[in-house]
């Protein structure tokens, strides 16, 4: 049997003609089942439906053998035990800094003040700032980090951006870009010497499918 962890809405929905290029189609939708774990057309594949933040652990601990998971979440789980065969190019978007439109932030950082970061996204937030020598206090969020400056929470919030949308409706401004994200394709590393060929064929129908094949890397 050969698992897939995925999260349910941009990934799971990008993730479908992906598979479909594999031979795969899921039988079931998860936005009208409850199931956890769908089936396939394959009796020996099955995906199963878990939190975003939740498939680098399913997948290391092997609860799953593959998943699909953004890159930002990797940063912060960490890739012990996890190989990276592909850059899935699903789910783009990129994680930057945002402050209120009224904070001039080039002045903060430039009088080597302190900056109070808000962010979901604490393991990149602290070594983007580390790199730049900005010494900052951080706060710890799990949503709506927007409201953060606009509440006097925090100066800044490092967080994800695709349209800018969000940034803009609430007043805020972007003033770094951190870097690209985009969904990555994790597999666990004894399930791929166990279940070699059946996992070698998913990667490189996976690969062959991409828009511009991105090289395996580990
Ligand atoms: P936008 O308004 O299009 O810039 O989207 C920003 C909001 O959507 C933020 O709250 C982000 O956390 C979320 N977001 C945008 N792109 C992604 C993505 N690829 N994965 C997860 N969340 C995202």
């Amino acid at each position: 049997m050969i698992t897939l962890a995925l999260s349910k809405g941009r990934i799971f929905d990008e993730t479908m003609p992906l598979l479909k290029a594999a031979g795969i189609e899921v039988l079931e939708d998860p936005e009208k089942s409850r199931k956890l774990i769908l089936p396939t057309n394959h009796a020996n594949v099955r995906v199963v439906l878990v939190r975003a933040s939740d498939v680098p652990t399913y997948v290391q601990y092997g609860g799953a053998d593959l998943g699909v998971t953004g890159l930002d979440t990797l940063i912060e789980h960490g890739t012990d035990g996890l190989y990276q065969p592909l850059d899935l190019q699903i789910a783009k978007c990129r994680m930057s800094v945002a402050v209120r439109a009224d904070f001039d932030y080039a002045a903060k950082v430039k009088q080597g003040a302190r900056l109070k970061v808000a962010t979901k996204y604490t393991t990149i937030a602290r070594d983007f700032f580390a790199t730049k020598g900005v010494h900052v206090d951080m706060v710890k969020l799990y949503g709506s980090m927007e409201l953060a400056p606009l509440t006097g929470l925090a100066d800044a919030i490092v967080d994800l951006v695709s349209t800018g949308n969000t940034l803009k409706a609430n007043h805020l401004v972007e003033v770094e870009r951190i870097m690209e994200i985009s969904s990555r394709l994790v597999v666990n590393q004894a399930a791929l010497k166990m279940k070699q060929v059946d996992i070698r064929r998913i990667i490189d129908a996976f690969s062959a499918a991409l828009p511009v094949h991105s090289a395996a890397a580990k």
